[in-house]
């Protein structure tokens, strides 16, 4: 696929370019998701001291390199956001500990509704056949291609790749998910990541899509994922990447951040450095989601994801997002060694 093929799917899927965003996230329901957060995102949060409670607490150290010498960029929802002096990953210290995120994870509704919206599950699909089509560029074979998708969410990229013809099996903890897994006939587990027996399974391709960032123990993950894989198996990641340009404009703004739910950001840099770690060799990256109307909105003092679409700032492009690498998430693609 050439530079210009990969631009134009990239468009098709970043929604503000197709709707516009307040009328994609009002299609989505995400005012009413948005709404559900401001009632609970700061539930942990001790009013003394603005940031969560002792009791939910759990402390870490730098979840890539281990070292604990940080600086504090901001706190939200009482949840500090910090930086990594050693190797530079923005990591959130302390996260709540296990038993509040199991628990909030597996009840976790608000978002799927989300997920479950038409239009969602429209973009979503483009975004996944794009991701497909990337991954698979890397799998030398064409036939019998086996799939694992850690964190599947409804199957959206699973059912793809299963109207391939490719052997599938889904990894998701979340409960609402599963009878659309059974729907479209995917094996799946519940089990959270790492799974806890051995599932007698390897397969050619492993994706990782808007799940690392929530894991606690990102370095576990990856070399377990890396035990599932084939030799030379390919690794696909998609995460919020902290150098996007939506980042760099609104900080702690950026609906990105919450504190409970995404743990830690990657850059190009730090997710190729865990790549590494963990026996990877990193094919290629770019970035997807431009946020191009959420940073014009901000840019224009309207309310970012609500704001109606204003043409103002046309230097701002989404060609030039993509170019530099500043768009939402980074997808990287990395072969085991
Ligand atoms: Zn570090």
């Amino acid at each position: 696929m050439d530079s210009q093929e990969r631009l134009r799917r990239r468009k098709e899927f970043d929604a503000s370019l197709v709707y516009g965003t307040r009328k994609f996230n009002l299609l989505t329901g995400r005012d009413e998701h948005i709404g559900y957060r401001e009632k609970h995102d700061n539930q942990w949060t001790n009013p003394k001291t603005g940031i969560i409670d002792e009791k939910f607490v759990e402390r870490r150290r730098c979840p890539l390199c281990n070292a604990d010498n940080f600086e504090t960029i901001f706190v939200k929802c009482g949840f500090p956001h910090v930086r990594c002096k050693v190797c530079g990953l923005v990591y959130v210290n302390p996260i709540l500990n296990k038993e509040e995120y199991e628990k909030l994870w597996s009840a976790e509704d608000s978002w799927e509704s989300v997920l479950e919206a038409q239009d969602q599950i429209k973009m979503q699909t483009l975004e996944a056949q794009y991701s497909l089509d990337i991954a698979t560029l890397y799998v030398a074979k064409k036939k019998d291609i086996s799939i694992c998708d850690v964190g599947c969410g409804p199957g959206t990229l699973l059912g793809e790749a299963k109207r391939r013809g490719y052997s599938v099996f889904g990894i998701e903890p979340n409960t609402r998910c599963h009878k659309h897994l059974a729907a479209k006939g995917i094996e799946y587990t519940a089990e959270f990541f790492p799974l806890s027996k051995n599932i007698g399974k390897q397969f050619d391709c492993i994706f990782l899509l808007n799940t690392l960032e929530h894991l606690r123990q990102p370095l576990k993950i990856v070399s377990e994922v890396a035990k599932l894989l084939k030799p030379s198996g390919i690794i696909y990641i998609s995460v919020p990447c902290i150098d996007a340009l939506v980042n760099r404009i609104m900080h702690e703004k950026a609906g990105v951040f919450a504190g409970h739910s995404h743990i830690q950001f990657f850059s190009i840099k730090t997710l190729s450095a865990l790549l590494e770690k963990t026996g990877f060799e990193v094919l290629e990256y770019e970035t997807i989601i431009s946020e191009i109307g959420v940073i014009k909105n901000y840019l224009s003092f309207q309310d970012p994801y609500f704001g109606e679409h204003t043409d103002v700032l046309e230097f701002l492009t989404p060609e030039l997002i993509y170019e530099n690498h500043l768009a939402r998430n980074v997808n990287m693609a990395a072969r085991l060694r």
